[in-house]
């Protein structure tokens, strides 16, 4: 198995292959693209068949095997019966088989179809992002401890993002962590959540400002090549690939879980920002898993509703951009969507790179075949089985009162978009899972003025907000924060 950048020529990528371990800790590709495989493994019926008796580890480790053919297997089977324990996604609800890593609920099972929730945010932070950030912490310190290397991972978080690679990341040995988030801004969970880690290899970095704030001194600091090789400095952004991967198996899990047998189909409902979630479930696709449709739900931020709809994919500029109530969606453009507009464009490299040389200058691409437009292959987005709907926040709170009143759990704001989006495409006969991509304890606010009450905590969550915290407030000034760097990393 073998990778290859979306913008990558055929000779250029046959110079240059790239296994697993080559691309686990970077990013872009050197040409600005994304990694893809080369092709998709195929998954056979009774390969299926087989996965019905399996854990959710082992499922894990069947899957990411044929991706990662460049790690032993026993190695591989270490890590994911290391990171897939139900100690690690100790949060499920108290109804729930917390050994099911991603337990599902049925909500309803009526004429319209029947609509099931996958519980995906029971890891340490609360959010789905740990179900990938997990495995990533572990296969870090493996890869980097074989090779003898240290890695600082640096980047900015309005949020859960930060959250979830620090937890994923804490007292692994060779990482470090760098995380900078805008002073004062985030909530008082995530704060507490963030900053009350004492371990020694995680640095929080308040700034005196706001997230773009942040999100420049990272671009900054990355722009300046030399520093990033002398301190060695990574990320763990969105668009690293093994977090895609490691996201396909959840849509194995659901379906199997869902299914008594291969002849049944079954949909997703995912609440998307930066398409990296959905991404995923177009991969379990085409490796054969039977998915009738997967529905992008997006809130206000409805960049990927307009493509799906129309065609036209048209990125935000930051006025556009609004800060919604469910803020882990909250986004201008979808840095995975690259990866589908290739296989959407029959994987062809140069065209991507135009498309998305396009999104630089013009701001976007047409691709509904009307005339003047940039191409028509948005009329295969039907065929690939993908829909899409968007919600508001009176979406929201009314979808959070309906399942509270209707169901008796309380969802997050962003499942709540989710389940919305979800019942405008139930289909009799097909089981529609919605992705359930927080709790609600990480989104309270919005909860109290849905439900009138708090929502539960998980145990252990109870007091976080008074524990001791550990952060350093700094200006937004590129110096102060590489001096910082340079002063932790000892290199
Ligand atoms: C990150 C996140 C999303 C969006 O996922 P993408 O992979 O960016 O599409 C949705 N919900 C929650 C709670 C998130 O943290």
């Amino acid at each position: 198995m073998h990778y290859v950048s979306t913008r990558a020529t055929s000779a250029s990528a046959a110079r240059n292959p790239q296994r697993f371990s080559d691309i686990l800790l970077a990013g872009l590709a050197p040409d600005g693209g994304l990694y893809l495989p080369a092709s998709y493994p195929q998954v056979s019926g009774a390969e299926l068949d087989a996965w019905r008796q399996l854990s959710y580890a082992d499922l894990a480790y069947e899957i990411l095997r044929k991706f990662a053919t460049d790690i032993p297997d026993a190695d591989l089977r270490a890590l994911t019966a290391k990171t897939y324990t139900p100690e690690v996604y100790r949060n499920a609800r108290a109804d729930e088989p917390a050994q099911d890593i991603t337990p599902l609920r049925v909500l309803e099972d009526g004429a319209a179809g029947k609509l099931v929730l996958q519980a995906l945010s029971n890891g340490p932070t609360l959010a789905f992002k740990d179900m990938a950030m997990q495995l990533l912490g572990n296969l870090f310190e493996y890869a980097l401890a074989k090779n003898d290397e240290e890695l600082n991972i640096f980047g900015a978080t309005s949020g859960d993002t930060g959250s979830a690679a620090e937890y994923a990341m804490r007292g692994k040995r060779g990482v470090r962590v760098f995380m900078l988030s805008p002073h004062a801004k985030m909530s008082a969970f995530q704060t507490a959540q963030m900053f009350s880690l004492q371990d020694p290899n995680i640095f929080n970095i308040a700034v005196e400002g706001v997230f773009d704030n942040c999100q420049d001194l990272v671009k900054a600091v990355s722009n300046d090549l030399a520093f990033k090789a002398r301190h060695k400095i990574g990320t763990v952004n969105s668009i690293n690939w093994a977090r895609v991967v490691a996201q396909v198996v959840y849509y194995f899990r659901g379906y199997l879980a869902a299914t008594t047998d291969n002849a049944q189909k079954v949909s997703f409902t995912v609440p998307s920002g930066n398409f990296g979630n959905i991404c995923a479930g177009h991969i379990a696709r085409m490796m054969g898993l039977p998915i009738d449709r997967l529905v992008a739900a997006t809130n206000e931020n409805d960049v990927l509703d307009e493509f799906f709809r129309t065609g036209v994919y048209r990125v935000r500029k930051p006025a556009e951009t609004y800060h919604t109530s469910s803020p882990s969606m909250d986004i201008s453009k979808a840095s995975n969507f690259e990866r589908f507009v290739y296989e959407l464009v029959g994987r062809d490299a140069e065209r991507t790179h135009a498309l998305f040389r396009k999104v630089e200058t013009d701001g976007g691409f047409d691709l509904s075949g009307a005339p003047g437009s940039d191409g028509d292959e948005w009329k295969l987005v039907e065929r690939y089985g993908f829909a899409s709907g968007r919600s508001t926040h009176a979406d929201r709170l009314a979808t959070i009162r309906d399942v509270a009143d209707d169901y008796g759990i309380t969802i997050d704001t962003h499942t709540a978009d989710g389940v919305k989006v979800a019942r405008e495409h139930m289909r009799p006969g097909v089981t529609m899972i919605v992705l359930e991509t927080a709790l609600a304890a990480k989104f309270n606010e919005t909860i109290l003025e849905a439900l009138g009450s708090d929502a539960a905590r998980p145990p252990g969550f109870e007091g976080i907000e008074a524990l001791p915290q550990r952060f350093t407030v700094m200006r937004p000034e590129v110096e102060a924060v590489k001096a910082f760097i340079a002063a932790h990393t000892g290199l």
